[in-house]
């Protein structure tokens, strides 16, 4: 990429695109990001993702998470004052030091300088637990929820393919981090015992721990289709399979769903109990093994119209590409809300705005602003990911508001009033944030 010599980094969207008084006021407004996985400053931090995608099996990659895309030598320059123009790996060695200076001379403020230089005031940390420099009220806790669903022996689950080995391998651990909280070295032989004793505690404890939302990253590891249940038939399911040695205890999968859905309408409802929202990964990845069509938003809907679910809040992270027509109507519900974190990643501006002024032209209130965040690699550490969601979330915001002046005739301070709801005031409402 040749840019001119100009020290500051060229917008990505295209000038005819943008009203230049309305982008540059909304790179001023100081936003929530709804979803993130912050790294803290502690040695050899791994508690950034409860299922971290580096165990993955080679995919093809979409074009703007390849090394060098576009973007990437933007951040740098932002970021630790990178004096060239393009993302090569020898000057990517110097960079590494920058970023150490950079470190050590912030300590634990350096995940906070990082916030300030994406313009975030407040970011989401969906992390396993918070750490240095990962702390309130600049970060609330995201913990997830996902190991709960899977009680029993996860081994016919995990031999689906070969990143499910590594996912349930990742998820075992943490329900026995969960039990281990519990006093427990097992979990309980009936699901009675094991609501009450792991299940209610774990998120209770959560809660104590400063979260406001439980997440599910259980697109990764089964379909969204998660049914009405009756209690008896999960509490069978349960009483037949807990705790039995080998194939005794792995269940036939149609058997583990229906322990594994009730399980969810459990949390769901004990998450509305606790004022605590409910996230959901919706979009189409992570890895060549992703059930897509499993991921489809529309899969909720019986989630979403469960009368005694209404309590509960429900986030659909990543506004559910490539579904994002489908999700735009699920936005009637009133306990449905969006965020298009990650989208700014990998989406230009442009693209992204199509999805963006659809769903503004709808319900604005229930669509947020996120990064997603994420260390995926040396050059691209969630430093560079947070910062390049940010611009192009800002860019598309901007991109779509300027064609709802021009073309639907919204005014100038209604479509700023849009832009400061997406980028806080919808979050802030959301989580009674002060
Ligand atoms: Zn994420």
């Amino acid at each position: 990429m040749i840019l001119s010599g100009c020290n500051r980094s060229a917008s990505e969207a295209p000038s005819s695109l943008t009203d230049p008084e309305l982008l540059r006021e909304i790179g001023r407004i100081r936003a929530i990001d709804h979803h993130a996985h912050p790294v803290s400053t502690a040695a050899h931090d791994r508690d950034f993702d409860a299922l971290p995608v580096d165990d993955m099996e080679p995919q093809s990659d979409p074009v703007y998470l390849r090394p060098g895309a576009l973007g990437v030598a933007d951040a740098w320059r932002a970021l630790w004052a990178y004096p060239y123009h393009d993302p090569t790996p020898e000057h990517q060695r110097e960079l590494s030091g920058d970023r150490e200076r950079v470190l050590h001379e912030k300590g634990d403020q350096y995940p906070a300088w990082v916030l300030d230089q994406m313009g975030v005031e407040v970011m989401l940390a969906n992390r396993v637990t918070m750490g240095p420099g990962i702390a309130p009220p600049r970060f609330l806790w995201v913990p997830y929820a996902d190991a709960l669903l899977f009680p029993l022996d996860n081994s016919k689950l995990a031999a689906e393919t070969p990143d499910r080995k590594a996912f349930f391998a990742d998820e075992d651990i943490m329900l026995r981090r969960y039990l281990k909280a519990a006093s427990l070295d097992a979990a309980p032989r009936n699901l009675g015992d094991y609501l009450a004793r792991v299940v209610t505690p774990t998120l209770e404890g959560h809660k104590r721990g400063g979260a406001v939302a439980e997440k599910f990253e259980a697109a990764y590891l089964r379909s969204l289709a998660f049914d009405r249940t009756e209690r008896g038939a999960a509490e069978r399911v349960y009483a037949q399979y807990a705790g039995k040695p080998g194939h005794l205890g792995s269940p036939p999968a149609a058997d583990y769903k229906i322990l594994q859905d009730y399980l969810f309408w459990y949390i769901a409802a004990e998450c509305g109990r606790l004022g605590m929202a409910v996230h959901l990964h919706t979009m189409s990845g992570a890895g060549g093994y992703f059930d897509v069509g499993g991921a489809n938003p529309l899969l909720l809907e019986p989630v979403l119209n469960a009368p005694e679910l209404r309590k509960t809040k429900f986030v659909m992270v990543h506004g559910g590409w490539p579904f994002m027509r489908e999700i735009t109507p699920l936005l009637n519900k009133p306990n449905a809300y969006l965020d298009f974190s990650n989208q700014g990643l990998v989406l230009p501006p442009a693209t992204l705005a199509r999805s963006l002024r659809e769903w503004l032209e709808w319900v604005p209130e229930k669509v947020m602003f996120g990064t997603d965040a994420y260390p995926y690699s040396a050059e691209m550490g969630w430093e560079e990911t947070g910062w390049i969601g940010a611009r192009r979330g800002r860019e598309a915001l901007a991109i779509a508001l300027t064609a709802m002046m021009r073309e639907d005739g919204i005014s100038r301070a209604r479509a700023l009033e849009l832009a400061r709801m997406v980028l806080r005031e919808n979050a802030r409402k959301l989580y009674g944030l002060p």
